[in-house]
């Protein structure tokens, strides 16, 4: 699992490292940053195993569509440098 644009996995993201301690705080069951960005990432494709985090998809202009059919990653983007 990874990010379509940077390539990152969860773990390697502050932003999924902070909000997976924040899911895990009181659990007895504690997640991986994989089971949350599967839980709670809504640009997570499961048929790829790839997202956009939050930095990435703003670098990409906020690609959306309305609900249910959220933008979620095809495949990797190429970022214009
Ligand atoms: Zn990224």
């Amino acid at each position: 699992m990874q990010c379509a644009v940077c390539r990152k996995a969860p773990a390697e993201l502050k932003e999924y490292v902070e909000a997976t301690a924040d899911y895990n705080e009181g659990k007895a069951i504690p997640i991986s940053a994989d089971q949350y960005v599967r839980l709670e990432e809504g640009t997570f494709n499961p048929d790829n195993e790839l997202f956009a985090c939050t930095l990435c998809y703003i670098k990409i202009g906020m690609p959306a569509k309305p609900f249910p059919d959220r933008w979620q990653p095809i495949d990797f983007i190429e970022l214009a440098s």
